[in-house]
């Protein structure tokens, strides 16, 4: 029984791990995709890191260039390291 809850939370979340967390703080994850772990940003901070609006980094998320996630409360969270690579790579 808890194996298949397991696989199943892992299926959803693409092994996403939270280490750290504060309502202020950008929160320090894991991403499977950089293979290690780094600040994960809300929107609006990744808006203002970035220089570049929404639409282009949901642009980017959805080319798969930009890493993110949803968390369970459907909080929209950046990799900022991907985020930072795509806008020097797109010359926004
Ligand atoms: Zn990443």
């Amino acid at each position: 029984m808890t194996e298949a809850k397991k696989i199943l939370i892992t299926s959803e979340t693409r092994e996403f791990f939270i280490l750290h967390g504060a309502d202020d703080e950008p929160m320090m994850v894991y991403c499977p995709e950089c293979v290690g772990s780094g600040k994960f940003l809300g929107i609006e901070a990744a808006v203002e890191i970035s220089s570049i609006n929404v639409r282009a980094i949901i642009s980017g998320i959805d080319s798969g260039r930009v890493h993110a996630f949803e968390t369970t409360d459907r909080q929209l969270l950046i990799c900022e390291a991907s985020l930072l690579v795509y806008v020097n790579s797109e010359k926004f």
